[in-house]
């Protein structure tokens, strides 16, 4: 097996040009598991851990743009503020060590239906951007990323470089069912982000479905009819809920059956909303 060591992201997008079966490495949380339970034998590693940009944050055009290799531990310590969302869902990501090593931009190259960044970077309005050495840089909504269970739009000689998320307007919730509290892939997971200024709410799925995804018929319900001034009706929130636990096409696995998924869905989705509009209007009356 070769081992690619590019220090620039030039080198990197060359190195992926040149070798498109090349798998990338940042945090090998995933990609380490997959060669030691021999799921995969790539021929060729392609380690980006030198390429030290991948690992920045900055905010740019108004958005905070998280570089693919920036760890749990930094979304959790530094990115509390504009991304609270990512931020609670990081903090549900496997262990301490675990955290250290794992990135966002491993997680979106993985592309798991279960993957914890996924349903707050779709409730938040994400956009993921990916590069070729050939095609240059394409801007991909997080709501077109996915593709399938384990697929995404990233093409076999792109890399994944940063993920630019519209920093936090309103309150944002992220909820996650395990089997336990820690060290624990979703059973299932919800994530709401209220969005004031466009009286709209945003929703993210995990683990309900093929892959990661908007209820957004349960968005165009409060898109309509959500009273922003006033306390939440429980009739709405009920609707709400309903329309989230539709969206989910969960199956039944060894973590969880899909009519206990459609469940929780629900209940996460009614909670979340719950929490949020209660930040909402405190923050109104403050
Ligand atoms: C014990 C344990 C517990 C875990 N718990 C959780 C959990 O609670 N929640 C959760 O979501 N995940 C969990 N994971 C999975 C994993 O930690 C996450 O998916 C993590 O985000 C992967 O990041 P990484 O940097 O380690 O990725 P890597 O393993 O380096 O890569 C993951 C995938 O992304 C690709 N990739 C990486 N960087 C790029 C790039 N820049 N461009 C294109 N493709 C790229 C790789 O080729 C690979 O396919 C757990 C894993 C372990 C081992």
């Amino acid at each position: 097996m070769d081992f690619l060591r590019p220090t620039t992201w030039e080198e990197a997008l060359a190195a992926k040009a040149d070798r498109p079966e090349a798998v990338p490495i940042q945090g090998g949380t995933d990609v380490m598991v997959e060669l030691n339970f021999d799921v995969r034998r790539p021929t060729a590693l392609l380690d980006l851990n030198r390429v030290a940009e991948l690992r920045e944050w900055s905010m740019t055009g108004g958005h905070c743009r998280v570089g693919a290799g920036v760890p749990y531990t930094v979304v959790i310590d530094e990115l509390g503020g504009p991304l609270p969302g990512l931020a609670q869902a990081a903090r549900t990501v496997g262990s301490p060590q675990i955290r250290n090593r794992g990135s966002v931009g491993g997680n979106l190259g993985a592309a798991s239906p279960a993957g914890d960044s996924h349903p707050p970077l779709l409730a938040a309005g994400a956009v993921v951007e990916v590069e070729s050495r050939e095609r240059g840089v394409r801007m991909i909504p997080a709501a077109e990323f996915y593709l399938g269970v384990k697929r995404s739009a990233l093409e076999p000689d792109e890399l994944i470089r940063a993920v630019h998320v519209p920093p936090a307007t309103g309150p944002q919730y992220f909820s996650k069912v395990g089997t336990r509290n820690a060290m624990v892939i979703a059973v299932c997971s919800f994530a709401v982000a209220l969005h004031p200024r466009e009286r709209r709410v945003g929703t993210g799925l995990g683990s309900a479905a093929p892959t990661p995804r908007r209820a957004l018929e349960a968005e165009e319900l409060l898109a309509a009819e959500l009273d922003w001034d006033a306390p939440l009706d429980p009739a709405l929130l009920r609707r709400f809920g309903d329309l989230c636990a539709r969206a989910a096409a969960p199956i039944d696995d060894v973590r969880g059956t899909a009519a206990y998924r459609v469940h929780a869905i629900g209940v996460m989705a009614r909670r979340t909303l719950t929490w949020a509009w209660n930040d909402h209007l405190e923050k109104r009356a403050a």
